[in-house]
């Protein structure tokens, strides 16, 4: 009732600017971030046009972003979630925005969408002058047995979060006392949870089951988490939500689901395990919605998603895309790729606004820039991964680890940055970056993504100016340091080698012997770094030498010294913490 008193409302003050003269009726499907941006940034360039903006859900605007963290209680009230709400649009950008509104049927050629109450189930028919989708994309949920078993949940909406709560708090009825021939029912605290999927979703969720209590698995179908990183990277992840609590069951698809004993359900796993638990989180990925745009004969490209110009502009010219649902060019590669992000979604929303009002705005294509935290360690990358180049045949390509402080080391509190670089060989472009740790890797990444969206070379980065002071970063920041080890590299001032490189070269250890006590590859001969210049003798001239330490710093210096005295020498890139990352590297 009150939304019908408010939709009349909205109605009187649109005719007021339909007497205004010529306007621009606007139709957006989708009111979170894509869909939401665009209607507030076309409200800002055109103070005249006719906006609704339809939402199928109960809320428009919210953050799905902050989902698994109201589940474990770091966001403790849903309204926090709620970043503008219905009321907000209506007020404040005089927008006729509509939730429980599905929009169920796109006509091209009468430039109408039919709308459908999803309370009522009453349809009507809106005229557009032009259309925005922003539909989102659904999460994966394939047809597995058992899988709408009660306890089986995704994480997308706040709907959805608040399932999952009510679920958790309820704890779980079992049958007691049977001792005594009367079994009775009671509540036990759910403690069991098994988290499907190692993306980030998976993982965020994982890590606030985690840290309610619960007992957590998470099964991965791949052979790592955070599948846009490379697997050596990833295994630093593994190694440290392990030492958290999470049991990861990687290379293992989920089969099904069967109803256990006491209102849990049972995880059936392809290699034939089984997990019993409390609580099931489905988070496979996400599939971009195309059901709407494939109704209007849209083009769909060959990843899955509704094909955008760099306009935003979908195969009919009246009507635009943004968001989860549309593939975008990969800015690196030049591929279509599928990149379900918010800032691309809220960027393109913007940018299919600025089209509608007129302007001439473009999207660059997306990098995939990507932040995740776990238990106080964050994951973050952008660009190319090594096994995406791989995968396109891609070998202009070099990479370098490094280790950095995240800042000055004599300051209390550096941690270690474990740093991925690829960049071109041909002409130093940097391709692709990743980075682990447990202290400002977002602002290296965030630099670094920069950099790559501006076309710049581990060359630019040697000489990138960047803030410093002890507590914030090293003057040497470590996006001058990947630049200046990746130029080492392409100047020929350190030529490398890695662990996969298949060659009979000598094995060089510049570490100290306590340190090769502790962990050491085989075959090694060993020299520490401060007596290598008295015993180059022991060395041969005519075999190639692959000089190794920890993190490739000392095996720098050493190459310098061997290159210097006409040795063949190559820095094995990132020392042992690249052969053995997983165990060594968080310790630092
Ligand atoms: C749990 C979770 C955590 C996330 N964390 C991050 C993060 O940390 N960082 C990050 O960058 N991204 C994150 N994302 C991804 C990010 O939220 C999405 O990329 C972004 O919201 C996509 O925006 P969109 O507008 O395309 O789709 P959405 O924001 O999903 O909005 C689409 C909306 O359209 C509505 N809709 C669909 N069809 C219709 C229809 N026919 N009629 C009416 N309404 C319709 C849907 O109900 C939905 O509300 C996260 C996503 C989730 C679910």
């Amino acid at each position: 009732m009150v939304h019908a008193i408010a939709q009349d409302a909205i109605s009187i003050r649109f005719k007021y600017f339909v007497w205004e003269g010529k306007i621009m009726k606007v139709i957006i499907v989708g009111g979170v971030a894509g869909g939401a941006s665009c209607a507030a940034r076309l409200r800002r360039l055109d103070e005249k046009a006719q906006i609704i903006m339809v939402e199928r859900g109960p809320y428009v605007s919210y953050a799905n972003c902050g989902l698994p963290y109201h589940i474990g209680g770091v966001i403790e009230k849903e309204s926090s979630l709620l970043v503008a709400s219905e009321a907000t649009f209506r007020e404040q950008f005089a927008i006729d925005c509509r939730t429980r509104c599905e929009a169920i049927k796109i006509s091209p050629k009468d430039k109408t969408v039919d709308l459908r109450n999803v309370a009522t189930g009453e349809v009507t028919t809106e005229s557009y002058d032009k259309l925005v989708l922003s539909p989102g994309a659904p999460s994966v949920r394939p047809p597995l047995p058992g899988i709408d078993l009660p306890g089986i949940f995704e994480v997308r909406t706040v709907p959805d979060a608040r399932a999952v709560r009510e679920w958790l708090e309820k704890g779980s009825l079992f049958l007691a006392g049977m001792h005594r021939y009367s079994g009775f029912q009671t509540v036990r605290p759910k403690t069991r949870a098994v988290v499907i999927g190692g993306g980030f979703i998976g993982l965020e969720t994982a890590e606030n089951l985690v840290h309610r209590g619960f007992d957590v698995t998470l099964v991965e179908m791949l052979d790592q988490i955070l599948a846009p990183i490379d697997q050596e990277m990833a295994r630093i992840v593994e190694g440290y939500v392990e030492r958290h609590g999470i049991r990861l069951a990687l290379n293992d698809g989920v089969a099904g689901f069967k109803q256990g004993a006491n209102g849990t359900v049972d995880v059936l796993t392809k290699s034939g395990k089984t997990y019993p638990a409390d609580i099931v989180i489905l988070a496979l990925g996400v599939r971009p919605d195309t059901a709407l745009a494939k109704s209007a004969g849209l083009e769909i490209g060959k990843r899955g998603g509704i094909r955008v110009d760099e306009h935003m502009r979908t195969s009919n010219p009246d009507i635009f895309a943004v968001g989860d649902a549309v593939e975008v060019k990969d800015f690196v590669t030049g591929e279509w790729s599928l990149i379900a992000l918010a800032g691309p979604a809220n960027r393109q929303g913007r940018i299919a606004a600025d089209v509608i009002a007129g302007r001439e705005s473009r999207f660059r294509g997306s990098q995939g820039t990507s932040i995740i935290g776990f238990f106080g360690g964050a994951a973050a990358w952008t660009g190319a991964s090594e096994k995406t180049l791989k995968k396109l045949g891609n070998s202009d390509y070099e990479k370098v680890y490094l280790y950095p402080n995240s800042h000055a080391g004599y300051y209390p509190g550096a941690k270690p940055i474990a740093m991925k670089i690829i960049f071109r060989k041909s002409d130093g472009r940097l391709l692709g970056a990743q980075a682990l740790g447990e202290d400002n890797v977002d602002k290296r990444i965030s630099a670094l993504a920069m950099a790559i969206q501006m076309g710049a070379t581990v060359y630019d980065l040697e000489e990138a100016e960047l803030c410093y002071a002890p507590q914030f970063g090293s003057a040497k920041d470590p996006v001058n340091f990947a630049g200046m080890v990746a130029a080492d590299v392409l100047r020929g001032d350190m030529p490398i080698s890695h662990w996969d490189s298949a060659d009979n070269a000598l094995l060089l250890d510049v570490r100290e012997p306590v340190e090769l006590a502790v962990e050491s590859a085989p075959g090694v001969v060993n020299i520490p770094l401060g007596q290598l210049r008295a015993r180059l003798g022991e060395l041969p001239r005519d075999r190639e030498i692959r000089v190794i330490c920890r993190s490739g710093q000392r095996a720098y210096y050493a190459t310098r010294v061997l290159l210097q005295k006409g040795f063949k020498a190559r820095n094995l890139a990132g020392g042992m913490l690249s052969r053995t990352h997983a165990d060594t590297f968080w310790e630092g």
